[in-house]
């Protein structure tokens, strides 16, 4: 994972959820595009932080890992999205669910909610690998530390650190019915990440009794491998 700072000319105050997609146009003109969800907060202005999961053999994460550097110019458009979106506003009680770099949207809303006066309850339930792959990990740590309105559940599915006390396994109804039950039956969910992961764990909301008007999902990639 690494993470940029876009400097924007043309700044347009976002929406937590929102991204912003980048084209690289090769010299010949060829030209890809892709998505890429904004991390920042709001309330930072001129800029937004992206960060972006290297996915091996692609066009475009490998390029912003390996070749670009600070200081170049990149084409965007944004920010886009109107769907996957919370602001304080909307209030809560929040659920958020990620798997890897589904983490990105969240965090504009976790860093949101924290820049603001209005703190719903809200829980995220965050899937990674290995205790490594966890992205934002100390951030998280220290916004839930100082905040009793926010919890931070992790699930290492491939590894674990010795005596690690947290889920150890895929997001499943036993594990969404325990960290879901402080925020009562109908909370605002917001799920991110690989697309089985992301459906899977919306079917399992659904049938654990959580109304499906109030699940709003986002699918990054292809694939959860
Ligand atoms: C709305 C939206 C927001 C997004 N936000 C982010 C973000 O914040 N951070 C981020 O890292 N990505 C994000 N993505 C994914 C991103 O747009 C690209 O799909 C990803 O970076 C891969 O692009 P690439 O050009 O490197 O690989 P490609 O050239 O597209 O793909 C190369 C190979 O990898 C496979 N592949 C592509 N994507 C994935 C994946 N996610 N997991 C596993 N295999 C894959 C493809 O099937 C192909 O075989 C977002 C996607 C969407 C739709």
């Amino acid at each position: 994972m690494r993470s940029f700072t876009l400097r924007l000319p043309s700044w347009t105050r976002h929406r937590p959820g929102q991204h912003y997609d980048l084209r690289l146009t090769a010299a010949d003109g060829y030209s890809v595009q892709r998505s890429y969800s904004i991390a920042s907060a709001p309330e930072r202005e001129g800029e937004i932080d992206i960060t972006v999961e290297r996915v091996a053999g692609g066009e475009v994460s490998p390029f912003l890992h390996d070749v670009a550097v600070a200081g170049d110019r990149i084409e965007v458009r944004g920010p886009i999205g109107g769907y996957f979106v919370w602001q304080a506003a909307l209030g809560g009680p929040l659920l958020l669910i990620a798997g890897g770099s589904g983490i990105v949207p969240l965090m504009a809303m976790i860093r949101h909610r924290a820049a603001t006066a209005t703190h719903p309850a809200t829980r995220l339930l965050y899937s990674s690998r290995t205790p490594e792959d966890i992205i934002y990990a100390d951030e998280l740590g220290e916004l839930a530390a100082r905040d009793d309105s926010l919890a931070v559940v992790h699930t290492l599915t491939r590894s674990q650190p010795a005596g690690w006390q947290g889920y150890a396994r895929r997001i499943d109804d036993a594990m969404l019915t325990e960290v879901r039950r402080p925020l009562g039956e109908a909370p605002l969910v917001f799920i991110c990440g690989p697309t089985p992961l992301v459906e899977g764990a919306a079917n399992a909301l659904v049938r654990i009794g959580v109304p499906a008007q109030r699940i709003r999902t986002e699918r990054f990639g292809p694939s959860g491998k």
